[in-house]
């Protein structure tokens, strides 16, 4: 393999799902919805597929006197662009205005269609992109532990140096106020404390930027593991530092309709005064329409963003599926006639009180997250033979952290597949793991209910 590779291992996600499977655990590790696609959403990928535009384009381009019955067969010397062949390289032009009109009303200025917007092979690719088309060997760039695993690999992939600032846990309301707004008063899970508490130091993140050197800084709202929710306060002092120091801010939004109660409405970093011109937005069909598997995912930034990536996208993947960016399209239409965004946020608030109460229930103390679909807990109340663990993965040649020794545990004694976070910090932040595993909740309620049961084991 080249040079740029040593070093790179495995990345957890398949290996896990595949471990949970062997041993027949229930998995609440890898981040994917375990429910189908609704059917409104599957039909604009089945329509596109099958031909719907086909047929529509083909009846106008009808000659005057034809016949007018539809399915008189196809007359073939007539061209037309099937959703089956390669649309726009800088994406399909029903989902650029899509995306142009949605994030117009989102952040308050005029979204250009033809400028502004950028469709990739979901945001991971997006996360590539945006390194190879703005960083040059040499230059710095900042992450904010724990971060996405791929954040860090593509950073070094373009040369660049990642410079991580930890998020630091801090009580915010005092230990008997725990939680008074996220979920009813009465609830058992009032008292827990929630994502809030993972916060960032404004001076700390200041001090991470090298002059001249640093160029983009990665805020993900919401944020994955945590579920924190960046509020517009905490994100002016991200903004002031951007400002200040000539920084691009990559702002991964993957989940942004995945937002729970009191929050309306999620301050977006691009919508601050200053900030568009220096920010790139990224969100994601797969995560917001819960159809991971079809990899569609939306940048949207100025031109001075936006066209370099386009650049380097244009070289290495072209154009992204046709009849997917039709389908997620047509999802965005027909998504507020279906009332998804709202039945969305409640099916998995649901679901993440359900999930929160039970590893309350259990001692592992949940940090209710205001946002996206995961939970962590802290695991420092649970016995569990860490040092049995760790000795027999050491005969199999592996060092484990403590996250990893419990998730190990978890996953072969309890029978429940949890994410080890320590994935998610630098080497130098992985200690702030240690006591700390994740759980995904965007699962069915059966799935949820078989953890519970397997989790009782740990009271
Ligand atoms: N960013 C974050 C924070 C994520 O959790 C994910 C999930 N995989 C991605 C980006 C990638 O999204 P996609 O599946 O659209 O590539
Ligand atoms: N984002 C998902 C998670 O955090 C998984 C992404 C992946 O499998 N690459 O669980």
């Amino acid at each position: 393999a080249a040079a740029r590779l040593h070093g790179y291992q495995t990345a957890i996600w398949g290996e896990l799902t595949a471990m949970s499977n062997r041993l027949g655990a229930t998995n609440l590790g890898q981040g994917f919805p375990s429910w189908d696609a609704e059917p409104f959403l599957k039909d604009g990928a089945i329509k596109a597929i099958a031909g719907r535009d086909y047929a529509s384009s083909m009846a106008l381009q009808r000659p005057l006197g034809s016949t007018n019955n539809p399915n008189s067969g196809v007359p073939t010397q007539f061209p037309v662009v099937p959703l089956n062949q390669y649309t726009r390289s800088a994406g399909h032009m029903p989902l650029v205005n899509r995306v142009a009109d949605m994030y117009t009303e989102i952040l308050g200025c005029k979204i250009d269609p033809m400028t502004n917007v950028l469709i990739t092979n979901g945001a991971t690719q997006a996360i590539f992109n945006v390194t190879q088309a703005l960083l040059n060997p040499g230059d710095e760039a900042i992450v904010i532990d724990p971060a996405y695993d791929s954040y860090a690999p593509c950073i070094e992939l373009a040369g660049a140096k990642p410079v991580h600032v930890p998020l630091t846990r801090v009580e915010p309301h005092g230990p008997d106020k725990k939680n008074p707004v996220l979920v009813d008063a009465h609830s058992p899970i009032a008292q827990c404390p929630t994502s809030a508490e993972f916060v960032l130091d404004a001076e700390v993140l200041e001090r991470s930027v090298t002059p001249g050197k640093t160029k983009l800084i990665f805020v993900n709202n919401p944020h994955n593991p945590s579920g924190k929710l960046f509020s517009l306060a905490e994100l002016t002092q991200i903004a002031n530092i951007a400002i200040k120091h000539d920084l691009v801010v990559v702002s991964d939004e993957v989940y942004e309709f995945m937002i729970y109660p009191p929050v309306q409405k999620l301050a977006r970093m691009a919508s601050i005064p200053g900030m568009f011109e220096r920010t790139v937005t990224f969100g994601s069909a797969g995560k917001t329409f819960s159809v991971t598997g079809w990899k569609i995912g939306w940048c949207v930034g100025p031109p001075s963003i936006i066209h370099p990536m386009f650049l380097h996208h244009q070289y290495t993947v072209y154009s992204v599926a046709t009849p997917l960016q039709d389908a997620v399209s047509s999802a965005i239409a027909n998504a507020p006639e279906h009332d998804y965004y709202a039945r969305l946020i409640r099916t998995l608030r649901e679901k993440r009180d359900k999930l929160c109460n039970v590893l309350h229930d259990v001692g592992l103390t949940p940090f209710v997250p205001e946002g996206a679909y995961f939970v962590l807990a802290d695991t420092s109340r649970v016995r569990f033979p860490e040092d049995d663990v760790v000795k027999r993965y050491e005969a199999k040649g592996q060092k484990l952290s403590r996250d990893f020794a419990f998730a190990y545990w978890l996953m072969e004694e309890i029978g429940v597949a949890a994410i080890p976070p320590s994935i998610f910090y630098s080497p130098e932040n992985k200690h702030l793991a240690s006591n700390l595993v994740r759980f995904c909740f965007c699962k069915d309620d059966s799935i949820l209910d078989a953890a519970a049961t397997k989790l009782q084991k740990l009271r």
